[in-house]
């Protein structure tokens, strides 16, 4: 995937988790995300209710995961964890949700990506709680109708776009969430550093927030990087200069644009005189996967305004042009 390299083993994985926050308090930013979930928490547990459905929007890494898990715990309900593309047959959903206990969370990650009939199955479920469990094949086939407890789905999304209406008409409320900014990683990395135990500099901090692309899931992994670096060529202090030092070795520029997103820039402006090219040609040219490109680099690429979308395809702006050491041609946007 798209992130740092050298890949994650499982320990990084371990570590990931320790650092995710466990309450709403820990939760560093998205101040409208927390007061709307607030909301909804306190409003339903005052009436004594089930809390309605959520569905958190935005690219990957910045939280919402974390949030479901935290939503889970300020219920004082179990979560159970599953994915859209792990909901390939329904009867897998059928088995998920039937084993759920009353009031529990359930999460689905990459809500855009599960099957057709499990979708249809969802419905029922999220409207009525109910499922219709159909036995046999064919003109014999039966659906028997079975209640099922009621819970709370919070479903998480890289692309809302994609979703089909009747399933996002069923979500009570949808947080869309936003990059961070740099004040707020600092935060967040100045939080993981105290668990981690790194000799963190005010400095070094505020370097690694404004190269984490806006957010923290890339933010914890180059501090990691970058303690790496400090233990192993200085004395363990992450300062500015050691941070500087450290992501140039892993290839992170002074926007924190990696290679991937620099490819993708690289080749609109010099393969495609800066667009406006399609998606799926411009994956071609980079030789990734247009999901990838999609959901993890263009969002932040257009947010930092180096590329636009635009309906006949993307476009480099000029600021991406002299980002790139390249003189904008008279055409560039920005
Ligand atoms: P997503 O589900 O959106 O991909 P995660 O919830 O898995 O993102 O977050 C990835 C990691 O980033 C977490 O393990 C956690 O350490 C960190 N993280 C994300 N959001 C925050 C936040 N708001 N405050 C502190 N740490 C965060």
């Amino acid at each position: 995937r798209h992130e740092l390299s050298p890949h994650q083993g499982s320990g990084e994985q371990e570590i990931e988790a320790s650092l995710r926050p466990r309450k709403l308090d820990d939760f560093v930013g998205q101040p409208r995300v927390r007061e709307q979930l607030q909301l909804v928490l306190h409003g339903a547990l005052g009436r004594g209710e089930q809390p309605d459905h959520v569905l958190f929007a935005g690219p990957p890494g910045l939280g919402k995961t974390s949030l479901a898990m935290i939503l889970a715990s300020e219920l004082s309900a179990s979560i159970r964890v599953t994915s859209g593309p792990a909901l390939e047959r329904p009867g897998d959903l059928a088995a998920m949700l039937s084993n759920l206990a009353p009031g529990d969370v359930l999460f689905i990650d990459e809500i855009h990506r599960m099957a057709r009939p499990a979708e249809e199955m969802l419905y029922l479920a999220m409207e009525d709680y109910r499922v219709d469990v159909v036995v046999g094949k064919g003109p014999g086939a039966t659906s028997i109708p079975l209640d099922i407890a009621p819970f709370t789905l919070v479903g998480a999304t890289t692309r809302s776009g994609s979703l089909t209406g009747p399933l996002r008409d069923r979500f009570g409320f949808t947080a869309h969430m936003e990059f961070y900014d740099s004040s707020e990683l600092s935060e967040v990395i100045r939080r993981s550093a105290r668990i981690l135990g790194v000799d963190l500099r005010e400095d070094g901090a505020e370097e690694i927030s404004r190269r984490c692309r806006g957010t923290p899931r890339i933010a914890n992994r180059l501090l990691r990087r970058v303690r790496d670096y400090a233990e192993v060529r200085s004395d363990g202090a992450v300062t500015r200069e050691v941070a500087r030092a450290a992501l140039e070795v892993y290839d992170v520029d002074e926007l924190g644009l990696d290679r991937l997103d620099r490819a993708v820039l690289g080749a609109l402006a010099r393969f495609f005189n800066g667009g406006p090219v399609g998606i799926s040609t411009l994956a071609v040219a980079v030789g990734e996967e247009q999901t990838t490109i999609e959901e993890v680099c263009e969002p932040y690429l257009v947010r930092v305004g180096m590329l636009a979308r635009t309906p006949r395809g993307r476009v480099a702006t000029a600021a991406a042009w002299r980002h790139l050491g390249l003189v904008p041609p008279e055409h560039a946007v920005g």
